[in-house]
């Protein structure tokens, strides 16, 4: 069994934080991607996990043991580096069964367990071959397949994909998700690439300054976000967020007023409101006129095709680029992605509408969110709550 829990895990370095009170609870065969902003304690969590580094207070558990205070080589283990560091000197065989034969493998056994390996990992036919004789690719695989002779119960990976080409990543993401599938092996994985968190995870655990802020499926973060940072750290391009003040029947903000059916204690509420670049959309004013319970005037200011989208920039009307932002702290921009084939252009004016079954709202002072519907709140599993039930309070 290698499933693994941290108790209240906090690692204190003099004046700094770098990981506060962390409870997760990784299950056996999981893959689980911790993944924040740089900084924000990623690769302290994993250390305290590892054994590279010790908890200041809290608790680590692997299969069922307090390994807290542990050494690495008594955690049942094995971890993959951003850098691998393959000896120069020895061929991939060497390199791949080195930690076996330091700890008395017998021959059978090394051997056995590194045709498996390099049968996994697509390095069988290289085992001859020099570390400087393989592609980056190709040495990364090395440093998996040298994890996996070790048969942990624990896979333990610091962003290693980190210094590979971007194709190569993306090949070796896959590569990896397959063969975690396949091992059934724990794997907890740390990336600062929320795309990346995404597309390997089973869940991700998000973390900001030390602190957990959601731990869920990856469609559950994108979708229904525990709080405000969760809502802009997910998903590319990033949310739109912006503040307002819950009225009766609807959340005012400078530009727009969004028809709510929140309860009357939100009412006069300080809320921000966000809404994903595809929850918005955009009518040509020679239309019909638009939903007018979730719509607003702007004019395109930018049109950045990507291919199977456009993102069209718009100012909200009357709004100048050089004027103080007023769509989000750093913007006076809002972000829609639209179709490519669309004819809309840049200066034209448009009514921009939301779905607001897609709109989420959040508390202006805690971040928290209230809701992920503004047609049906309580579907959206809503008020007040919901942050610190993502977090397993
Ligand atoms: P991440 O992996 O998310 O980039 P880290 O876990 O490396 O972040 O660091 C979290 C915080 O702890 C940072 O503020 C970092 O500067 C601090 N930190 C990490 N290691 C040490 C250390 N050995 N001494 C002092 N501060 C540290």
């Amino acid at each position: 069994m290698g499933n693994v829990t941290l108790r209240n895990a906090t690692k204190r370095y003099e004046d700094i934080i770098a990981v506060n009170e962390m409870n997760l609870e990784i299950e056996d065969g999981e893959f689980l991607c911790l993944v924040g902003p740089s900084g924000c304690g990623k690769s302290t969590t994993l250390e305290m996990i590892s054994g590279l580094t010790l908890p200041s207070d809290g608790d680590i558990e692997i299969a069922g043991e307090n390994v807290t205070n542990d050494p690495p080589k008594d955690r049942d283990i094995a971890m993959v580096f951003q850098n691998i560091a393959l000896f120069p000197h020895m061929n991939v065989y060497e390199n791949i069964s080195f930690g076996l034969r330091l700890r008395n493998f017998d021959t059978d056994e090394i051997d056995r367990r590194v045709e498996q390996a390099a049968k996994i990992v697509k390095l069988g036919a290289m085992l001859d071959r020099s570390p400087k004789e393989l592609s980056g690719g190709q040495q990364q695989r090395v440093g998996i397949a040298r994890a996996i002779v070790r048969e942990p119960a624990v896979f333990l990976m610091d962003e290693p994909l980190a210094n590979l080409d971007a194709k190569l990543r993306v090949h070796m993401r896959t590569e990896i998700q397959r063969l975690q599938k396949e091992l059934g092996i724990t794997t907890i994985y740390v990336t600062h690439d929320q795309e990346e968190a995404m597309t390997m995870a089973d869940r991700i655990a998000i973390i900001n300054q030390g602190e957990l802020q959601q731990c869920a499926p990856p469609l559950e973060c994108y979708g229904r976000p525990a709080n405000r940072f969760v809502a802009t750290f997910v998903g590319s391009p990033s949310m739109n967020v912006f503040d307002g003040v819950v009225g009766t029947d609807t959340i005012e903000s400078d530009h727009v007023a969004i028809e709510h059916a929140l309860g009357a204690e939100y009412v006069d509420r300080n809320v921000s409101v966000g809404v994903r670049p595809e929850n918005a959309y955009l009518v040509s004013s020679d239309d019909e006129p638009a939903n007018s319970s979730a719509s607003f005037p702007a004019v395109v200011d930018v049109l950045e095709p990507v291919g199977d989208q456009t993102y069209a920039y718009l100012l909200p009307q009357g709004v100048e680029t050089t004027d103080e932002a007023v769509m989000s702290d750093e913007t006076n921009q809002l972000l829609v992605s639209i179709d490519p084939d669309t004819d809309i252009e840049e200066d034209e004016s448009v009514d921009v509408v939301f779905d607001r079954e897609k709109v989420h709202v959040f508390d202006g002072e805690t971040g928290d969110a209230i809701t992920h519907n503004l047609v049906d709140p309580a579907t959206a599993g809503g008020a007040a709550g919901s942050a610190e039930e993502a977090r397993g309070d």
